[in-house]
């Protein structure tokens, strides 16, 4: 049985085609959220690539931020939900995730059954998610992408001691202005993200194994200083921006296999 997880997210929309809850058979993954036809494309895209159509799939499961604006799903569900079912099906293991997507920062803690019991979210402020990063890597001009490969090469991370983004743009452009080295300001622009999702992550229980999702999770300087501050291991997955689109999946299956 196929079932097929849409992620709507605020800046980038993302699919995965299960089969029999267990195998991703096709992932997608567009730039342009929702109000864009970034879902339109991974819909189209993921079916493509799995070689099937869309009266192949016994149902669609439609999660993110733009979830109510999407026509055709048989379930629409919260994104904690589906992030919760993503990370369960990767990483049996995992009791906390960390999810740090385009524009809001969440902790949720997981039972063995992949069902959150408790989360924590920042959605009131850019710092400590990926607009922060996105906003930096425009005024350092460096694609999204190519932040881990800078701060990898840091020697000494500069430290941004600014909370607010705007505040923290204008520390970011003085600090170039004064010659600081791309890869020290990267670095610590990584850890200024890590420290703010810790301090949220550390207000609840962290059991392990701790996980982390999201676009922001593909930065691997993030994932580092994310380490650090909490002084535990992270897993990470190459799926982890499209947890949600795989839970959205798994959660159809759930609900049509019961
Ligand atoms: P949303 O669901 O809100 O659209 P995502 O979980 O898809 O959010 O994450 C989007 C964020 O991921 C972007 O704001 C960007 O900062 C980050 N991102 C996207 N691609 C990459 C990449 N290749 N490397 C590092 N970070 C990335």
């Amino acid at each position: 049985m196929y079932t097929f997880g849409v992620d709507i997210g605020s800046t980038t929309s993302k699919c995965a085609v299960l089969k029999d809850g267990t195998d991703i058979v096709s992932t997608s993954l567009f730039v342009g959220g929702t109000g864009t036809r970034g879902a339109a494309q991974a819909v189209e895209e993921a079916l493509l690539k799995a070689g099937i159509a869309r009266d192949d799939l016994a149902c669609v499961t439609v999660t993110g931020y733009g979830r109510n604006r999407f026509e055709g799903a048989d379930y629409a569900v919260s994104e904690l939900t589906c992030h919760a079912l993503g990370a369960h099906l990767i990483f049996p293991e995992c009791r906390t995730l960390i999810d740090i997507g385009g524009q809001d920062a969440k902790v949720i803690a997981l039972n063995d059954r992949g069902r959150m019991t408790n989360f924590l979210m920042n959605d009131k402020c850019a710092a400590g998610t990926g607009r922060f990063l996105d906003v930096m890597a425009g005024i350092l001009q460096l694609p999204i992408g190519e932040l881990e490969r800078y701060a990898a090469r840091a020697a000494a991370p500069v430290s941004i001691s600014s909370t607010c983004t705007v505040f923290a743009e204008s520390e970011v452009i003085s600090q170039l202005a004064g010659g600081a080295d791309t890869a020290d300001l990267v670095a610590g622009i990584c850890e200024s993200v890590a420290a703010r999702v810790a301090s949220l992550a550390r207000r609840m229980e962290l059991r392990p194994a701790v996980c982390m999702s999201g676009g922001v999770a593909r930065n691997g300087g993030v994932r580092a200083a994310m380490e650090k501050a909490l002084g535990q291991n992270v897993l990470y997955s190459e799926h982890a921006q499209l947890f949600g689109a795989i839970g959205a999946a798994l959660y159809g299956w759930q609900k049509r296999s019961a």
